[in-house]
């Protein structure tokens, strides 16, 4: 998972401080390294290794010109979090291309050789946006790029779309060219589209979320269809089309943990359907007869399920645990050692809330258990009597393979054992899982990807495959800690 903002306007706006702003919004969705570029008769590139913040550090913005640009935050699942597969990346025929890009190819190898037997093309990273860049360019070199149309460059992006399997959210400038936006054919990503209008004309936005609209005052407009391309022209036309629509499968982990909760994502606000999660636990916390005395969250993201949840069932909601706000999300920690220390540094419990209580958690999953099992601990250990563990996502039985840190089944604490033995292992009295079949009486199957749930995944996708991802994860694991020796 990454965010991805990109910005199209006409010449004499500055794109360079509204990007920066933007990538600040959208932090949360990548921590490993962060990257922008604008054009202005050439493309100026700035990216390193962490926080949007370490990037303004040092950096001269004042010369980073041009109305036009692109901004990245990355969370490293293909690739080590180096800066070498920091994006944006850039190709500089035909035309001069940057890209940007979230989400997972998943036939990277298949990809990677066909890009250099039959392109031509040396991939130099393990980032797969260089993969989509090179097919896209390839595609674009075959038209006749004295006169490149729109028609020319939607071509291309069907070609590039059929090319490559997984999910992705790309967006890129083609110099002197236009701007362009397009997603994978299931639309497993998100991609929202805003506008602020000017003296001198409408500018475009394009974003993983809403969040950063606000903050930048663009107007919402859409979010893309699954396999939509955008493309703006020179003239500033806005062309539409889908080339290549599947149906929908909608990452439902959006909605229970990357977004923001002041996010719109298809026209939904994400505080607003954690708060219909949470009131769909309360079904299962009433079922079990379990009487909590206080409900909390773990901060920040179960805020809105804890609290639903809290009403639902007349129990009041507390704040239970204080968090360390400068500390990173565990989640998006590379390693399992540099999640286990941040989790350590982060959470706090607060004793007066928690002592003597029958004390049910709220978080938003419990993907391997360890962090889980730590604020058990810490929740005893500030005299919680009992502890209820409510995880606002079904059990995660199976790997993710379109961009989220759970590509390796072995570390999928479900996926091994039952809801009784996860209590058990994790130290809690009751665990309570949202039920899959609620989860899909909000978000139709029609809509939504419930893969890392039943393993019913919306792509071609082989055992063999689900192995590589796994693998390539695992090694780029192994490589990042010799790295950091
Ligand atoms: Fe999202 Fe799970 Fe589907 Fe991955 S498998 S895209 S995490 S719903």
């Amino acid at each position: 998972m990454c965010g991805i903002f990109g910005i199209y306007a006409r010449n004499g706006y500055n794109a360079a401080p509204e990007i920066l702003g933007a990538l600040n919004a959208l932090q949360h969705r990548g921590q490993d390294s962060a990257g922008i570029v604008t054009f202005d008769q050439t493309f100026q590139l700035i990216k390193g290794k962490g926080l949007v913040n370490d990037l303004i550090k040092g950096q001269k913005f004042t010369e980073s010109v041009g109305a036009v640009g692109l901004g990245h935050v990355r969370y490293s699942t293909m690739g080590t979090p180096s800066e070498i597969n920091a994006q944006p990346f850039i190709v500089n025929y035909p035309m001069g291309i940057a890209m940007v890009h979230n989400g997972n190819v998943t036939n990277f190898n298949e990809l990677r050789k066909s890009v250099r037997e039959i392109n031509h093309r040396l991939v130099m990273s393990a980032n797969d946006v260089e993969l989509i860049l090179y097919a896209l360019a390839a595609e674009l070199e075959t038209k006749n790029l004295f006169a490149l149309t729109a028609d020319d460059v939607f071509d291309a992006v069907a070609t590039t779309q059929n090319r490559i399997e997984g999910a992705y959210s790309a967006l890129a400038i083609i110099a002197d060219v236009g701007f362009l936006a397009f997603n994978d054919p299931h639309g497993i990503r998100p991609v929202v589209m805003g506008r602020k209008l000017t003296d001198a004309g409408p500018v475009y936005a394009f974003a993983s979320e809403t969040t950063c609209f606000d903050y930048l005052s663009f107007e919402f407009m859409r979010d893309l269809a699954p396999g939509e391309v955008i493309f703006i022209d020179k003239h500033h036309q806005v062309h539409s089309r889908i080339l290549t629509a599947k149906p929908q499968h909608f990452c439902i982990f959006e909605y229970i943990y990357f977004a923001r909760e002041d996010s719109i994502i298809h026209s939904r606000s994400v505080a607003h359907e954690r708060s219909r999660m949470g009131q769909l636990l309360a079904q299962e916390v009433r079922r079990r007869n379990l009487s909590p005395d206080v409900v909390i969250d773990v901060p920040s993201s179960a805020f809105f399920f804890a609290e639903a949840l809290a009403n639902a069932i007349n129990v009041p909601y507390a704040r239970g645990l204080a968090k360390n706000n400068f500390f990173g999300r565990s989640f998006i920690q590379p390693t399992i050692e540099m999640r286990q220390n941040t989790v350590r540094q982060k959470l706090n419990p607060i004793r007066r809330i928690i002592s003597g209580k029958k004390v049910a958690v709220v978080d938003d999953s419990i993907v391997r258990g360890t962090t889980s099992k730590h604020i058990v601990h810490l929740l005893r250990e500030a005299g919680a009597r009992e502890v209820y563990f409510i995880s606002a996502s079904p059990p995660i039985k199976y790997p993710c393979v379109y961009g989220i840190d759970m590509s390796d089944k072995t570390q999928l604490i479900a996926s091994a054992y039952s809801e009784a033995e996860i209590a058990n292992l994790i130290g809690a009295d009751e665990v309570i899982y949202q039920k899959i079949e609620d989860l899909i009486s909000l978000y139709p199957k029609e809509f939504a990807c419930y893969a890392c749930f039943n393993g019913d995944y919306p792509t071609k996708i082989s055992i063999e495959g689900l192995q590589a991802v796994a693998k390539e994860r695992l090694d780029s694991n192994i490589q990042f800690i010799s790295q950091s020796i």
